[in-house]
């Protein structure tokens, strides 16, 4: 199997399972748990795992909390500052092309009497930032924009938006869900002013089941208060009760580890293969189209129509020996409102692919892709 659906998942590092695997086994303490030493071995490997994932980010440790994953960051950072800020303000903005978990979330809020604004995208699926000015009321209290779109790679201006947020409205908290960009793109929050940011291990060779957000501090250092999604043990300072899941923190420890140590090389030959696949899919197809940002974009991530060919048919014949998709795992069954927002009809949408690479692949790997799946079209055709 050659898999070509990285933005769905990655698969785990060796590196990253071996790290885990005393957590899972002989290191079983909880780290909530006082004095003996078990506990306190949990402790410091979590403690540890904290600072990587700052470390990637470039914040402080304590700006870093544990969830089960993105979707419950991003469900903990939307509902837990319209809950705790609905006296100041019951409106949103964030955009149409967000992943469900953003636009679920936001939908259960309308229902909760909170009013969000859902911003229109340009053709390549970005945020423009006159339209979010002109978006902004009174009484917005949070932006959430994504930082880069896991059906069409392309990737936002965030720090320019959220620097423009943070300088002229600074009471307005600023979240982006950053789940597809670590380890593929620089992610500097000395230098981009968001409050809130959503990751997710599973997308960049960690295991799945473990995220985390990243909650930037007050002035001296005082803690941002949102109303939890969990309540309990107090244990994420109180943010995310429940007990730790330690092999799995210590697996998104290892993964930003890895994923910071080794950013240029990772970005570099995913490049080179996306380059080595769309020049092999244009000389294949001379009628094909790219969809999203042909530079601002995630490494890796190629996203394609060719007229005519139904996408559905062509990925399940090659189900036996590549994994490639339509569109966002998360949305199963619906044609892709990515590809709606962007632009594409829906005839167009049934025939586009979504090509997603990985570090552990070559050139034969896609080569050989791109030979398969010219042969799958012309069985279609015939
Ligand atoms: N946001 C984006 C942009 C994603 O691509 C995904 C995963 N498809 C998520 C959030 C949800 O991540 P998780 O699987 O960790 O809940």
């Amino acid at each position: 199997m050659i898999y070509l659906d990285n933005s769905a998942t990655t698969p785990i590092d060796p590196e990253v399972s071996k790290a885990m695997w005393p957590y899972l086994n002989e290191e079983y303490g909880n780290p909530s748990s006082k004095y003996y030493t078990l506990a306190e071995n949990a402790k410091k490997v979590v403690e540890e795992a904290r600072g990587h994932v700052a470390s990637l980010l470039s914040c402080q440790p304590s700006e870093i909390i544990f969830t089960s994953c993105a979707t419950e960051s991003n469900n903990f950072v939307l509902k837990g500052v319209a809950h705790y800020y609905k006296n100041k303000g019951k409106h949103i903005i964030t955009s149409k092309i967000e992943h469900k978990s953003i636009l679920e979330t936001c939908k259960f809020l309308e229902s909760e009497g909170f009013e969000i604004t859902y911003l229109d995208v340009d053709q390549y699926g970005q945020v423009q930032l006159e339209t979010l000015k002109g978006a902004i009321r009174e009484d917005t209290i949070l932006i959430s924009i994504m930082w880069g779109n896991n059906e069409i790679g392309t990737l936002n201006n965030i720090q320019e938006l959220a620097k423009y947020v943070k300088q002229q409205h600074s009471h307005i908290f600023f979240h982006t869900d950053a789940t597809q960009v670590l380890g593929k793109i620089e992610v500097d929050l000395s230098k981009v002013p968001v409050d809130f940011l959503s990751l997710s291990a599973h997308k960049m060779y960690g295991p799945k089941g473990i995220g985390a957000c990243f909650i930037r501090k007050r002035e001296l250092g005082l803690r941002t208060k949102i109303t939890p999604l969990l309540h309990g043990g107090s244990q994420e300072d109180g943010y995310r009760s429940g007990t730790l899941s330690v092999h799995n923190i210590v697996g998104l420890g290892k993964a930003a580890e890895m994923a910071r140590l080794h950013l240029k090389e990772h970005q570099s030959k995913l490049l080179k293969l996306e380059k080595h696949l769309v020049s092999a899919l244009k000389e294949n197809f001379p009628n094909i189209k790219f969809n999203g940002h042909p530079e601002q974009k995630i490494p890796g991530v190629v996203n394609f129509t060719i007229p005519g060919i139904n996408n559905e048919l062509i990925i399940r014949s090659l189900k036996e020996k590549f994994a490639i998709s339509t569109g966002s795992a998360c949305s199963i069954n619906e044609p892709s409102y990515v590809l709606n927002s962007i632009g594409l009809n829906t005839l167009e949408v049934k025939s586009s692919f979504r090509v997603s690479l990985n570090k552990y692949l070559d050139y034969s790997k896609v080569s050989d892709f791109c030979i398969a799946f010219k042969e799958a079209v012309r069985n279609l055709m015939i």
